[in-house]
């Protein structure tokens, strides 16, 4: 197989060794004689994978005893609705910071919930930075952030201060397990795995155990935190085959040396890529300094006339897939989460090297 370096979004690049794992668990899963995939959910090979999973990330991101970890379904995007449904008092309002279009669609579910308080938009200039001195409302129950707007390629590098009635509730699909974060600064976290975690089908959700008791309005039992976290996420059938390439991805980052060596490893690769964007003429970053995304690198032409498919045809050609950037942003847009190896970050910024010489 000819060796391809794939920069997308999402679903994106996995580590090659827990591909591999994952392939030997289809095959014969725990030596138990079967195939993972055909194995039920209430067996002691799988029950017993759930709970490594769990310990694996409670281990790697430092989750204190007061919080539980659930593997839930319906992607990030379900945790838009289900965040307002079991948080929100009845009347009540929350705070939202609006840095793209994963926030805007998670304002839209909660207003039908309650009141929201944009009290962050950096819209007015097509989400290029991550607004920042936000004032917090009196009477909101908690603040929504994302962490890392994968289509804009911005990232918090500080998330902001909120006083003790309130609490953090952060998106953090694209950037969860890059680099270490304290934990006890939010009440939730949710990120569909498709990113930085694994395959698409299971979504992580971490929740401070105080806010299971939250019961403000009547709502489908499947939507209720409590009921996924009273059975271990196992109140229905979970996404098996998901969580065991998730906590292949897990094991891979802990023999790596956990998520600080994973943090300096995600510094070089994007500090390297920018530093290429920057000196390269023929492109520029749409992006505010500070606020750049170490998983998610959006660049453009800089007024050279040249068609973006030229460069994307030339990358192609050399094995760099899935480097469009996003219809609202245009351009291009590499993403280095994790499991992108620095190799091919290095290919990348030569093949711009050569399409400069070519080009300019
Ligand atoms: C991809 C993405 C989503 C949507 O995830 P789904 O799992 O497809 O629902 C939400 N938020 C962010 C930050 C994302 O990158």
């Amino acid at each position: 197989m000819k060796k391809i370096y794939n920069f997308s979004a999402g679903p994106a690049c996995l580590p090659q060794q827990a591909i591999n794992s994952s392939i030997e668990s289809i095959k014969n899963f725990k030596q138990s004689g079967m195939s993972l995939l055909e194995m039920s959910h209430r067996s002691v090979q799988v029950v017993d994978l759930f709970e490594e999973t769990t310990n694996n990330i409670i281990e790697l991101l430092n989750i204190p005893k007061n919080y539980s970890v659930l593997w839930l379904q319906g992607g990030a995007s379900l945790q838009f609705s289900m965040v307002p449904m079991n948080l929100l008092p009845i009347a009540g309002s929350a705070d939202y910071i609006d840095t793209g279009s994963w926030s805007a669609k998670a304002i839209i579910e909660c207003e039908k919930f309650g009141k929201v308080n944009v009290i962050g938009s950096s819209k007015d200039s097509n989400y290029s930075y991550i607004p920042k001195d936000v004032q917090i409302s009196s009477n909101s129950s908690y603040l929504h952030i994302t962490s890392n707007n994968t289509i804009y390629g911005t990232q918090y590098k500080n998330f902001p201060e909120i006083n003790n009635n309130t609490f953090l509730v952060a998106d953090m699909s694209s950037d969860i397990l890059s680099k270490t974060i304290d934990i006890s600064k939010f009440g939730l976290i949710y990120a569909g795995a498709q990113k930085n975690i694994g395959p698409a089908g299971v979504t992580l959700v971490i929740i401070r155990s105080d806010l299971f008791e939250l019961k403000y309005r009547d709502i489908p039992t499947m939507m209720s935190y409590n009921t996924h976290a009273s059975k271990d996420s196992m109140f229905n059938t979970p996404p098996v085959f998901s969580v065991c390439v998730v906590n292949e991805t897990l094991k891979w980052l802990k023999q790596l040396g956990g998520l600080d060596s994973m943090a300096n490893i995600n510094e070089l690769k994007a500090g390297l890529l920018y530093e290429e964007i920057n000196r390269n003429t023929l492109f520029k970053s749409p992006i505010n300094k500070e606020d750049r995304s170490l998983m998610n690198v959006p660049f453009i032409f800089d007024d050279n006339g040249i068609d973006d498919k030229v460069f994307l045809d030339f990358c192609l050609a050399r094995g760099l897939t899935t480097l469009k950037g996003h219809r609202s942003v245009g351009g291009f847009r590499a993403s280095i989460y994790n499991a992108m190896p620095q190799k091919g970050v290095e290919v990348l910024i030569e093949t711009m090297q050569e399409f400069e010489k070519r080009y300019s």
